[in-house]
């Protein structure tokens, strides 16, 4: 009896450890990207990408999951995309690049509850926008050559259809048309007429960046529409085949 009671003391005080160590954080489960540490920010101001940017307490982040190589697995962990990174592959710091990542955000917030995007599962709708468009492929991985973009100019910019297709959801995403600010809109406005100062092309330029910051001030719920879509019929390609993907096709590989 006695020596029962030691195993049963023992076992619970083994129990005991095990949680102190656990809650402690000093072992945590082996290998899913969910669980894995994301890799550290690059928001370091530059010429191209203002302090506030990176500071402010909505601008966006993202932790992406994508596979190690080509025919690879998935990755063990993730990847953390942030606006100076969206700025470096679409060229500029612009207000339709701040507007279209605040959006994504948002959707991505739907599809992937536990925060990480899965870059080798997702298909998105966009506009021609060069901005909008850039930010669509890059976060998602989509591209236009392979029939996992497609364009719908009938959409506004910042105005998406995003499915994660293994979980076979469609989210729609859209500017709240109340947010956009009339001076921005006259202002291109005026800038494409053809009939502008050099003054005019400056005062776009703030104009824009004022509306970006006011974006990334405050919860991007409350900038956005965002709901999901049952049922959504997915469009046929415009882009001519030109072969399918095929480099993640090998993401769930058994490791023996
Ligand atoms: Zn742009």
């Amino acid at each position: 009896m006695r020596h029962n009671r030691g195993l049963h003391m023992k076992r619970w005080f083994l129990i005991g450890i095990f949680s102190v160590l656990c809650l402690g954080g000093f072992w945590a489960p082996q290998g899913t990207a969910e669980e894995s540490i994301p890799a550290r920010k690059d928001i370091e101001p530059e010429w191209y990408f203002p302090e506030w940017l990176g500071t402010s307490p909505y601008t966006p982040v993202f932790k992406a999951l994508d596979t190690v190589n080509k025919y690879g697995r998935y990755a063990q962990e993730t990847k953390t995309i942030t606006l100076k990174d969206l700025i470096k592959f679409h060229g500029h710091f612009c207000g339709g690049l701040v507007e279209s990542a605040g959006a994504l955000r948002v959707a991505f917030d739907l599809l992937f509850p536990k925060g990480i995007i899965d870059r080798t599962d997702l298909r998105i709708v966009s506009n021609n926008s060069a901005c909008g468009g850039d930010v669509a492929a890059y976060l998602t991985g989509a591209r236009l050559r392979f029939a996992s973009h497609h364009i719908n100019n009938s959409l506004t910019e910042s105005e998406f259809f995003i499915r994660r297709v293994s979980a076979r959801k469609t989210v729609h995403v859209k500017l709240n048309p109340e947010v956009y600010p009339v001076e921005v809109k006259t202002q291109m406005k005026k800038i494409e007429s053809g009939k502008f100062t050099p003054q005019d092309i400056d005062r776009f330029q703030e104009l824009q960046w004022a509306y970006a910051r006011r974006l990334v001030n405050k919860p991007l719920k409350e900038s956005f529409i965002v709901e999901e879509v049952r049922d959504f019929k997915w469009p046929d390609p415009i882009c001519r085949d030109l072969g399918a993907r095929k480099d993640n096709d090998y993401k769930d590989a058994p490791l023996k």
